[in-house]
């Protein structure tokens, strides 16, 4: 067994293990046993560990020649990936950043832009929901509802509030003169996997509409398949003004994105944002791939099938076990209210070779590969249900 690295910070609560390859659907550690892989490195992983095309992909895009030039110059791949995005979505322009809360400190720019165009600076509130999880960036945090996560950094950042997952609370809240955006998961993933009901996502939308309000979707864990649409706000058959991805965008490499209407677009200036990094060949090129795959109609229906079949399982766990109080969740997102701790079960899964992670502390969140087969999904939620034990 690896020891744990001394000189890495200790920002992280990790078992005594080292994970040194995968293979489909599972991962192995430094003596070889396999786990079954239920966290997909969370939800990043939808095409699983050593998929043949985006293995070539990768190889494809080293033999480029071009990893990266920066943002001072065109390149080809980030445009093309853009376009794509743009025909397969709501929006009219993307812009490339590097991970998931990166991708909202931008949303939360350019959501201000716009709003301080129309509503002159009075108009710059960030409004996000009881049980939200959208970064641990300094601005983000402000809109992340995990007391823990936020107490030792007080100062937050200021302008950004935290409303109740109800309409009428909200329909007080959003002020036309002074919110610029409310931002929304349409199933809060790190909040315990809370799938938000189409018909208040769409009452959301007609609200904000109705206020001249931006709705910002949050798709860095729910969208790009997870739910068995390509983004998870199609099937309350609404569109957002701004969306942003991140987490499974890059096959593993590390890459965000936010997505604009051309309304939105309009206020936005050179200068105005920027990065490093973002949209490189390199990462566009592996990304390009990705949404190929993941745009996939058999790949989506594997989703929803695979889903279905996880549903009845956990459905038919809860219904006899009283250790387990709630299921909640779509496609290929799941979480699990339990009675012990979540952590205990985390450890139980891991030595019956089966990994899921916790979304809080009472509940387990299930986030197989997007490709995982009929028989891993049972054999999955078999090992979950032993993990969890009897009553
Ligand atoms: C993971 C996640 C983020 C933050 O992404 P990072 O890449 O870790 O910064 C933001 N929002 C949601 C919904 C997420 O799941």
């Amino acid at each position: 067994m690896a020891s744990s690295s001394s000189a890495l910070l200790g920002v992280y609560r990790q078992p005594p293990v080292e994970m040194v390859r995968g293979a489909g659907v599972e991962l192995f550690d430094a003596d070889g046993k396999a786990y079954l892989d239920f966290v997909a490195g969370i939800a990043v992983n939808a095409l699983g560990y050593g998929d043949p095309g985006l293995t070539r992909a990768m190889h494809a895009a080293v033999d480029a020649s071009l990893i990266h030039t920066s943002n001072l110059y065109r390149t080809q791949p980030g445009e093309l990936l853009a376009e794509r995005l743009v025909e397969r979505s709501f929006a009219d322009k993307v812009f490339f950043c590097n991970s998931g809360g990166e991708a909202n400190e931008g949303a939360f720019k350019m959501a201000r832009r716009w709003a301080r165009q129309r509503g002159g600076p009075a108009k710059h509130e960030i409004i996000s929901l009881r049980g939200g999880f959208h970064g641990r960036l300094m601005g983000t945090l402000a809109a992340t509802d995990r007391p823990q996560y936020r107490a030792p950094f007080r100062p937050l950042a200021g302008g950004i509030s935290i409303c109740e997952r109800d309409i009428e609370e909200l329909r007080a809240a959003v002020e036309a003169e002074t919110t610029a955006a409310v931002i929304v998961e349409p199933i809060q993933g790190e909040g315990g996997v809370r799938v938000i009901e189409a018909e208040f996502l769409r009452d959301l939308r007609a609200l904000t509409q109705e206020r001249e309000v931006l709705l910002i979707l949050d798709e860095i864990q729910c969208g790009y398949g997870r739910t068995g649409t390509l983004w998870a706000h199609e099937q309350a058959t609404i569109k957002p003004d701004i969306m942003t991805v991140a987490k499974p965008m890059a096959g593993g490499l590390p890459m965000g994105a936010i997505l604009v209407t051309a309304d939105v677009a309009t206020a936005i200036q050179p200068g105005d944002h920027g990065t490093t990094f973002g949209g490189g060949p390199f990462v566009s090129s592996v990304a390009l791939h990705v949404l190929e795959r993941l745009s996939e109609p058999a790949l989506l229906a594997n989703v929803r099938a695979r889903g279905e079949v996880l549903r009845r399982e956990l459905d038919r766990m809860k219904d006899s076990n009283s250790r387990i109080r709630a299921v909640r969740g779509i496609g290929l997102m799941w979480g699990l209210d339990v009675v012990e701790p979540a952590r205990d079960v985390v450890a139980r899964a891991y030595d019956l070779g089966l990994l899921v992670c916790s979304a809080g502390d009472h509940t387990i969140r299930l986030l197989p590969p997007l490709v995982i087969a009929q028989d891993d999904v049972t054999k999955g939620a078999e090992l979950l249900a032993r993990a969890i034990g009897e009553a």
